[in-house]
């Protein structure tokens, strides 16, 4: 692949004592560990990983060979960096507003991020993003639904982006489960250079297991699989992973959250001190009011806390609202109201 840096094109990878011997049976003298202990003294076994990826790829409906599986997505973001940028010379092109990490990446690799606005409708700048690429940009980040703006894109305008852009394209879809038309993973049958983001933090309700995924093209994730360290998931993390999966989307009840974000939003909507809510295909929304940092002072001293995205690039004045359980969600309503009501009668 030409848009891999040539180090680590020709890297020879550590080689663990796990992957030399792949087995769990007999005396394991070979991997200087502590022979007392329950099963935690042991390096994690390869075959466990293996098949922590195996149940994610039938799960993503995509082959083992192309799903990797990362220390949340953030392990993922860094690696697309570290595999394809060459320090001091590539760039990355992402829109703004979007994820922080997509940026803090780019400046710890020492690569420079070229931050497009979104339209003032928060409208994926196509032609804007094309115009600041040039042959040294390695990178596309693209979030949809987009955090903090909650909004998807179509997907003509990621093809064109996908036709168009010179380098690899990464298309974070970690809210994609929230989204009436899901993720765009069947793209990837197309486009070599399309890397999919997704993570079990938001709807799988697993966000302290740290696990996230890039499902792309078989060679990418040789790639990342040479790249990152030997152990970048506990064996405690792969067990309770694989006993969890089963059940855990059905448990984080995304439907649940989905009805949720449109009941909070309607009741929103009626408070008059609430300007704008905005529309979502995540499991947040922004809502605009005229002073956020009183509402969010506010809602802080009713122990209810939320973003406040006030300087954030298009959004302001806005707060960042996520959806809690319905219980939750009452009590946000609620205070809303009565933060209404007090403005009411100050004004
Ligand atoms: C929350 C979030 C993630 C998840 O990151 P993890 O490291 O997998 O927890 C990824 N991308 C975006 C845009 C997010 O908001």
């Amino acid at each position: 692949m030409r848009l891999v840096r040539s180090n680590i094109a020709s890297l020879e990878p550590y080689s663990t004592a796990r992957d030399e011997y792949k087995g769990n049976l007999g005396i394991l003298l070979d991997a200087n560990e502590n022979p007392f202990g329950g099963g935690l003294n042991r390096y994690p076994s390869t075959t466990l990983r293996d098949s922590l990826v195996a149940k994610l790829a039938e799960i993503k409906g995509v082959l083992p060979g192309q799903l990797f599986l990362g220390n949340g997505s953030d392990e993922c973001i860094d690696l697309c960096y570290r595999v394809f940028c060459r320090p001091g010379k590539d760039n990355a092109v992402m829109i703004s507003p979007s994820y922080g990490m997509y940026k803090v990446c780019a400046d710890i690799n020492d690569v420079e991020a070229r931050q497009v606005k979104l339209g003032k409708d928060f409208s994926l700048p196509v032609e804007d993003l094309l115009a600041a690429s040039d042959n040294n940009s390695r990178l596309l980040f693209i979030c949809s639904p987009n955090n903090p703006t909650a909004n998807s894109f179509p997907e003509s305008q990621i093809r064109t982006l996908l036709d168009e852009f010179p380098g690899i394209v990464v298309l974070d879809e970690a809210y994609a489960d929230f989204s009436a038309r899901g993720s765009l993973k069947k793209l990837l049958e197309e486009y070599p250079r399309l890397i999919i983001l997704q993570t079990l933090s938001k709807a799988w309700g697993m966000a302290g297991l740290r696990l996230g995924m890039a499902l792309a093209d078989s060679a990418v994730v040789r790639l990342f699989n040479r790249v990152r360290y030997p152990y970048n998931i506990g064996t405690d993390t792969l067990q309770l992973a694989l006993e969890l999966l089963p059940k855990s989307y059905v448990e984080s009840k995304v439907s649940i959250i989905v009805k949720e974000r449109e009941r909070v939003r309607a009741a929103l909507a009626e408070i008059p001190t609430i300007r704008e809510v905005l529309p979502s295909d995540a499991n947040f929304f922004l809502i605009r009011t005229d002073c956020p940092r009183c509402l969010y002072n506010f809602l802080l001293s009713r122990g209810i806390i939320v973003r406040d995205r006030s300087n954030t690039p298009l959004c302001g004045p806005a707060l960042r609202l996520t959806i809690g359980n319905p219980g939750e969600n009452d009590k946000l309503i609620k205070a809303i109201t009565e933060y209404d009501s007090i403005q009411s009668t100050i004004h």
